[in-house]
């Protein structure tokens, strides 16, 4: 079946490709297994600057990459950009730190010596999502990479372009053919890939189904996994917190890409001292966005990525006022003219009194759509925070330190950001947990997820 790359904000097919054959996959499959041998025993120092390399290339054709990515997935071109940059940064960082991370540790035992050896563990399928086309990748292939494991890319279906892309930016950095290759498979091919004895290991970003599915075609092979899945995060506002930083932080954390991110701030949960300001100016502020051409950078608000997206989200909102929840702003498609009226725009979107069993109180919307909660206590804030399966990132605003030290104890996710919004980090582990999934990407301990903790022992 052919894959398409598809304009979301004019829907005009850009390209479309073929999928790989059964033939060309095998070959795909046999490369990538012979270089993993053939290179096992390269050094860093020989991996290092082919990584600055692909920094590089980044850098340099950032403008031309981002413009593929706009026109691929619709995100804003200023982010678009920033995303490359962001792509070279992990390059870098891990170019510089792989080596320091993966040095032998000596740990002291009745042995002579004893010390852990890092080794990597092979060909690893990495299955990726469109929203962050190119960082969703690299912050993968940076760290695996340059511990000595290949790579194979299976991206989402609708960023064929950018697949490509990434893969030819390796090869042109000096990696091997076989080091980072791109497969042109639709999702129903991967069980066969994961299960082919020659991959030895995977990690899956995108939504909780899709991760069930890997995991459990890998756990009946036992092979390693890493889950980067969805969130449904809360972004706590507190009567100490710094007001105007706040509120404006809450429009960029939920709007940032369109509203498409893991990471976006989803639920907003602020305290009833300043609830009805905080919901005043938020509400302003999000109806002061501008809607429209991802590629003029005036724009913050662009089209969703596919029109299943828009449709899932249109059906989310309407269920839940339809349970009873407000609409302060938003809450239906945006109708732009011209070429762009067959685009997915939806308009950003605040929703208020939202009940219990409705998709806007804990499920994960993946769009510009804001659901408000008023809390009494911080004991309600936490309370609510944790009302979710997900467990992703979370951010809480205050000055009070015994109200931080609370968040950051009780709520229940992979990362607590105080006073800020969260973002992902080269330097810092990124994950979650509950149905957020599970293991690292990013810093020291994403680096050691695909590699063989060689314990050594000498007498
Ligand atoms: P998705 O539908 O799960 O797709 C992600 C990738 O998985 C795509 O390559 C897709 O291929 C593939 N896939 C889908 N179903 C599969 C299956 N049953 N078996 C194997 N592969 C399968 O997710 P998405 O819509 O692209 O991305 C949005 C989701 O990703 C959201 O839930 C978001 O929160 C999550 N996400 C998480 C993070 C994080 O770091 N935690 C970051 C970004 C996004 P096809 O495109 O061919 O279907």
């Amino acid at each position: 079946m052919p894959i398409s790359s598809v304009n979301p904000a004019t829907s005009e097919v850009l390209r479309t490709f073929e999928s790989l054959k059964d033939n060309e996959l095998e070959e795909k499959l046999n490369r990538a297994a012979e270089t993993f041998c053939a290179s096992r025993g390269t050094t860093f120092a020989v991996r290092a600057p082919m990584m600055q390399r692909a920094a590089e290339i980044l850098e340099n054709e950032k403008n031309s990459l981002a413009k593929m990515m706009t026109l691929e997935m619709g995100k804003p071109i200023k982010a678009a950009v920033q995303e490359a940059e962001k792509c070279a940064w992990v390059c870098r960082y891990y170019s510089e730190h792989a080596e320091q991370y993966l040095a032998d540790e000596v740990i002291g035992t009745t042995a002579a010596k004893s010390f852990v050896h890092f080794q990597p563990l092979g060909v690893v399928l990495a299955v990726m999502p469109w929203n962050f086309p190119f960082w969703q990748v690299f912050r993968f292939a940076a760290p695996a990479l340059m511990a000595g494991n290949v790579g194979l890319l299976k991206h989402a279906s609708n960023v064929p372009q950018c697949a490509v892309a990434i893969e030819d930016i390796f090869h042109r950095a000096g990696f091997a053919q076989g080091a980072f290759q791109t497969l042109l498979i639709g999702s129903d091919a991967v069980g066969k890939v994961l299960e082919d004895p020659r991959v030895a290991a995977a990690t899956l970003t995108g939504s909780e189904a899709a991760g069930r599915s890997v995991a459990s075609i890998a756990g009946k092979q036992i092979k390693k996994t890493v889950l980067e899945l969805g969130g449904s995060d809360p972004f706590i506002v507190m009567p100490s917190a710094n007001f105007e930083e706040a509120v404006t932080t809450a429009v960029k954390a939920r709007t940032i890409n369109n509203g498409q991110s893991c990471i976006a701030a989803k639920r907003f949960i602020v305290h009833e001292q300043i609830y009805e300001q905080f919901e005043t100016q938020f509400v302003s502020a999000i109806k002061s966005l501008r809607i429209g051409d991802p590629l003029d950078d005036q724009v913050d608000i662009g089209p969703l990525a596919t029109e299943q997206i828009l449709n899932d989200l249109e059906e989310q909102v309407q269920v839940s006022v339809a349970a009873g929840a407000k609409i302060l702003a938003g809450g239906q498609r945006a109708k732009l003219s011209g070429v762009f009226a067959r685009g997915n725009f939806y308009e950003p979107t605040v929703l208020a009194d939202i009940p219990k069993d409705s998709p806007a109180y804990a499920d994960e919307i993946f769009g510009p759509v804001a659901s408000l909660f008023r809390v009494g206590s911080i004991d309600e804030a936490i309370e609510l925070a944790n009302a979710t399966t997900f467990g992703l990132g979370a951010a809480a605003w205050t000055k009070d330190a015994k109200e931080r030290d609370r968040f950051v104890d009780e709520i229940e996710a992979g990362c607590v950001f105080i006073n800020s919004m969260v973002a992902s980090d080269p330097r810092l582990p990124f994950g979650g947990v509950k149905h957020s999934g599970y293991g690292r990407e990013l810093g020291y301990f994403g680096i050691r997820e695909f590699v063989n903790i060689k314990t050594v022992w000498i007498k």
